[in-house]
């Protein structure tokens, strides 16, 4: 009996290493790496240029309290990750992972509002469905009720909008008047609350896990940020999946040209060599909350030097080997290839997502977009069959068990077309 547990009962190969875009088992068995782990190993496994970087950290410091030391290391990712970040955003607060860089956001943004007199602001709207993260703060702000009920108890509940799943209303995601629409529900939604309440709204620039790529429709993305001005609310995009590079752009939200307030990243940031995220806020807002008492949050791993040794030469090499613009060239021809399959297989009812963030939906019937009539044995069998043949896909069941299913392909930002 293993002593491990995590979510599922389903055991799983054990892994002996990783090479670029595959992976091996104990048994010498070969997988492609078909959704970088969890959208995490975007410049792909084993990176000479990471290692060294993180051996050369390792013989100097592997820890160094943040309270207690600056480190070169810390001091460079986040002048590098400032000057990838749009205008404005040039404060970097470091952390392990996605949820935390989404509860640091959440606190950020409580905090700005605080320092500037508007402490009657907490609501924090967001999507339906969505994921923030499992820890309770981001969970309060995720939209997906089997994560969250059994949680409601212990959480403030925060209003949720539609997420503008297009497909699924059967609107078309080029028409503006389909943006305005799920972009208006914000407006309606907060008039609802009372805007003297609402003190952000968050959402995935891509969609992840919970909506499977969901690209946002035309004009959406603007109106979102129209709407918060106008009621003087925070705009946090949580690109903890969507950036990096991995849409074809470092931020998922460069596609439209909008900024946020604030941005929080992980996954591919430390690109599955460390765990590693961050938390981007505006420089003035920052200062606000510095000069009123300091930031009251943090985690005792935040900023720890060999993490971001790891993260910059990371970022080194997605620049020099150009890895945004092939994943936005390969996403294209992989896109373009499961749509084919589209042709093959009647029961693949959707193909969408930017660059390397793709993913495709299981229906019953394309025009309704029903589920699956045999929505998790078919689920399952595509699994286990790919599985089979030595390919990992990244598999969700948001939809929820009645209403089937979506699989996110993402594979490292270093495929070619070979492995395409
Ligand atoms: N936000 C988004 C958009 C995510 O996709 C995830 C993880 O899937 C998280 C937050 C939480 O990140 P983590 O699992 O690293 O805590």
């Amino acid at each position: 009996m293993s002593h491990l547990f995590y979510q599922s009962k389903s055991p799983r190969p054990f892994l002996e290493r990783g090479e670029g875009i595959y992976m091996y088992d104990v048994n010498g068995r070969r997988y492609l790496d078909g959704s970088s782990g969890a959208m995490v190993s975007n410049i792909g496994h084993s990176n000479p240029a990471v290692l060294a970087a993180m051996r050369a950290q390792m013989d100097k410091s592997t820890f160094g309290y943040r309270l207690h030391f600056q480190t070169e290391a810390s001091e460079a990712l986040a002048t590098k990750t400032a000057e990838l970040s749009p205008r404005g955003l040039d404060r970097v607060f470091f952390v392990s992972g996605g949820s935390e860089a989404v509860e640091s956001a959440l606190k950020m943004a409580r905090q700005y509002k605080l320092a500037i007199g508007q402490g009657s602001r907490f609501k924090v709207i967001s999507r339906m469905p969505s994921y923030h993260g499992s820890t309770l703060g981001a969970l309060a702000v995720t939209g997906y009720d089997p994560l969250t009920v059994p949680f409601a108890p212990m959480m403030h509940e925060m209003p949720k909008i539609p997420a503008p799943r297009a497909y699924l209303d059967g609107l078309d995601i080029n028409d503006p008047a389909t943006g305005l629409h799920y972009a208006n529900m914000l407006e309606q939604k907060i008039i609802e609350e009372g805007p003297e309440t609402v003190l952000a709204f968050i959402l995935e620039p891509v969609g992840g896990a919970s909506t499977g790529a969901l690209v946002p429709p035309a004009g959406y993305m603007q109106r979102i940020r129209e709407i918060c001005d106008a009621y003087d609310i925070l705009l946090i995009h949580d690109e903890v999946m969507s950036g990096g590079g991995r849409t074809g752009k470092f931020w998922g939200a460069d596609h439209w040209g909008t900024v946020p307030d604030i941005i929080s990243i992980s996954k591919g940031f430390g690109g599955g060599y460390v765990p590693l995220g961050a938390m981007i806020a505006r420089g003035d807002m920052v200062e606000a909350v510095l000069e009123t008492g300091g930031f009251q949050h943090g985690h005792t791993y935040a900023g720890n030097p060999l993490a971001c040794a790891a993260g910059l030469a990371l970022i080194g090499e997605i620049e020099s080997n150009n890895l945004i613009a092939n994943a936005a060239c390969m996403g294209d021809l992989l896109k373009a290839r499961l749509k084919g399959l589209m042709n093959r297989y009647p029961f693949i009812g959707d193909v969408r997502g930017k660059g390397l963030l793709l993913a495709f939906e299981l229906v019953s019937d394309r025009v309704t977009m029903e589920p699956l009539a045999a929505g998790l044995s078919a689920y399952q069998r595509l699994v286990d069959i790919a599985y089979d043949e030595g390919l990992i896909i990244y598999s969700r069941r948001t939809r929820g068990g009645l209403n089937g299913d979506h699989f996110l392909v993402c594979p490292p930002m270093i495929i070619g077309e070979d492995g395409i």
